[in-house]
């Protein structure tokens, strides 16, 4: 890869993230072009939350690189899996939105009159107008929800990274937030979601990337949400050895042939 990626697209190059030598996802290779909305899908323990993280810059990548080109992390927004916000934390509905923008304006910058306007106007957009003083405590796991996705609206972020967003939360609210992602997109920003209903996906998302630690598929929904690649993704799910060794790339010294072989790739992977 020469030149650096465009402004809002994110380069996998061969990326493997391991916690403690342990690799949890694999010699991924693609990238998320500009404007694109993607799904991320796979079994549980995919490293799917693991994937996200090392966009984000949370977990280093072991090997291989991520390419984020002009975006700074100011630009990349991240809705981690289950709301870790503490619900019980003493704070109010109006400053969890608020916090969206603390990424601009800094730990002791001040966030004035234009910041609290667009905190009460992202509010509105979540349907959550009139819940501003509320305690986040009092607050459903849907309306909870809301608020997180008004804190993502008021951060502006030119890449947006949702971990199982619609967990749990009613077809009322998963339609709303639905709608935002839409609307993002819309906007031409970079959205990835990692979701589990392959019907939402289906009807909803242009892309997939499937992951089973290494990457099955990744490209145009209908290329990548296949019966084989379902198939394929079991088996691999079958065969997941926590205590596997670190790989190399090109030195196969474990028993999991499939690890290192990447076909089957579809779509846009580098
Ligand atoms: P998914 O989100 O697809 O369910 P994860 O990325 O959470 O998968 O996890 C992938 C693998 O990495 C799993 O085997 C999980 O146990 C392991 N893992 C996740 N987080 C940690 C951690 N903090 N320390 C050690 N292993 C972890
Ligand atoms: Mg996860």
């Amino acid at each position: 890869m020469i030149a650096s990626a465009p402004a809002g697209e994110i380069r996998l190059d061969n990326v493997t993230v391991a916690y403690d030598r342990h690799p949890a996802v694999h010699h991924v290779s693609g990238r998320f072009t500009t404007g694109s909305l993607t799904a991320i899908v796979g079994p549980n323990g995919a490293g799917k939350s693991t994937l996200l993280k090392a966009i984000v810059g949370q977990l280093p990548v072991a090997d291989g690189s991520i390419e984020r080109g002009p975006l700074k992390p100011r630009d990349i927004a991240f809705l981690p899996q289950q709301a870790s916000l503490d619900r019980a934390y003493p704070i109010s509905v109006l400053e969890v939105v608020l916090l969206g923008h603390w990424q601009r304006v800094g730990a002791f910058g001040h966030i004035g009159r234009d910041g609290i306007r667009a905190a009460r106007e992202a509010l509105s957009a979540v349907g959550l107008e009139g819940f501003e003083q509320r305690p986040l405590a009092t607050l459903s796991i849907g309306q909870a929800q809301r608020a997180l996705f008004a804190r993502v609206l008021v951060q502006d972020a030119r890449v947006i990274l949702l971990d199982e967003p619609f967990n749990a939360l009613d077809a009322r609210t998963v339609a709303d937030l639905l709608a935002l992602l839409q609307r993002w997109h819309g906007e031409k920003r970079t959205v990835i979601a990692v979701l589990h209903d392959f019907d939402l996906v289906r009807q909803h998302f242009p892309e997939a990337l499937y992951l089973a630690r290494r990457l099955i598929a990744w490209g145009r929904i209908d290329e990548v949400l296949t019966p084989e690649n379902q198939l394929a993704a079991r088996r691999m799910a079958e065969s997941w050895d926590d205590t596997a060794p670190f790989c190399d790339t090109g030195h196969n010294h474990d028993s999991h042939s499939g690890h290192h072989d990447h076909t089957g790739h579809h779509g846009h992977a580098a």
